[in-house]
């Protein structure tokens, strides 16, 4: 699933939430979704900073959507059935999230203004949390595989965990891409040492890398030449359906390319957010509920801008990956990223519909008092 990324453009696609939600509601309007008659959802993380996009789709939709999402921007599946009932016309917005902080440039980190000295956190904390186990694996890889010269031959040098490939779990080297295999087996050592064995290295890994790393006395660990075609990682995970590992099953056949990335928390977001949209797309389709009935399924990424001191929401940005419309007639259609951000940017950012939060809040607040009765 390594490819998943490459067609996700994210730099000239993203767009701030307050008009994606507006383009959205206009765009929906242009499929024949019936004012007053649509019940949004939302597929979001738990996180807080998730609030501020919820708060522009109650604004725009004029109805708070329905909770269809789990921790880590995971669709749950199981709501599509309540959820039917509870709009004419419907519409599913997944997003897995990522923080940005303007001032360094950095994903996957977000100022928490609630907590002491406001100090930068994880976000997404739980594609972090999960992605934290690999992301060890593969430093402790790319500091113990080394370069040299060994009695005058270029060695590449091997941490012995790494050569062991009975291990249940870890990082694994596609061995035969550093050395060159003697029918079908790693080839006796040039050199055995304490914790490592150094071994001719496969000719064509040596064209990949600089002169100087090969020097006698001296070892060159590999660091980022480590890339995701050279390595994979084996963990047990629990197969349960959308149950506790469901966001690593999610990502773990791309974590080569998500540690190698130049921004892996990112990377992540990316691809939990294309392996949803396939996997909560194949449950629409079977859905019963949904038959004969207008919904518009939206997968994309928020990217949360940390807010500065005195901001109270942060920006957030959506980049819109791809969707699936249907109608009540049974028509289908699947929109790809590039068309689906064509039809949004032709949509109006300006929506008639819209309610005016605070006006609303007012009403609810001067409404005359309803009495309970619960004494019979
Ligand atoms: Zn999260």
């Amino acid at each position: 699933m390594q490819y998943l990324m490459g067609d996700f453009k994210i730099s000239d696609n993203m767009m701030r939430f307050s008009l994606f939600v507006p383009r959205l509601y206009n765009l929906c309007r242009s499929y024949g979704f019936e004012k007053g008659m649509i019940m949004p959802s939302r597929a979001f993380c738990s996180d807080e900073n998730q609030g501020f996009p919820i708060i522009l789709i109650t604004k725009h939709f004029g109805a708070f959507p329905f909770n269809h999402g789990m921790v880590g921007g995971i669709v749950a599946t199981d709501r599509h059935g309540p959820y039917a009932h509870h709009g004419k016309d419907l519409v599913i917005i997944q997003a897995s999230h990522v923080g940005y902080d303007p001032e360094t440039g950095q994903f996957g980190a977000y100022r928490r203004l609630q907590v002491d000295h406001q100090r930068q956190d994880a976000s997404c904390g739980k594609i972090l949390g999960v992605m934290d186990w690999y992301l060890k694996a593969y430093a402790f890889a790319i500091e113990n595989i080394s370069f040299s010269l060994v009695n005058g031959n270029a060695a590449v040098i091997i941490d012995n965990q790494l050569l062991d490939h009975n291990r249940d779990a870890g990082i694994f080297l596609n061995i035969d891409q550093f050395v060159v295999l003697d029918s079908g087996h790693v080839p006796q050592p040039l050199k055995v040492f304490s914790t490592s064995k150094a071994f001719h290295v496969n000719p064509a890994l040596i064209g990949s890398l600089p002169k100087r790393y090969f020097q006698a006395d001296k070892r060159a660990p590999i660091k980022k030449k480590l890339t995701a075609n050279l390595f994979y990682f084996k963990k047990r995970i629990s197969e349960a359906l959308e149950g506790r590992d469901q966001l690593e099953r999610n990502l773990s056949h791309s974590m080569p390319a998500i540690v190698t990335s130049n921004f892996p928390a990112l990377a992540a977001a990316q691809i939990n957010t294309q392996v949803e949209f396939d996997r909560a797309y194949r449950t629409i389709l079977s859905e019963d509920s949904y038959k004969g009935k207008n919904l518009a399924f939206i997968a994309g990424i928020n990217i949360d801008i940390s807010p500065q001191q005195g901001q109270l929401f942060p920006i957030t940005k959506f980049v819109p990956w791809a969707a699936y419309v249907q109608n009540r007639d049974g028509d289908v259609f699947l929109k790809e990223q590039e068309e689906l951000l064509e039809e949004l940017i032709s949509q109006s950012t300006d929506n008639p519909d819209k309610i005016e939060m605070s006006k609303a809040i007012g009403a609810m607040e001067e409404t005359p008092e309803v009495k309970i009765e619960i004494d019979h």
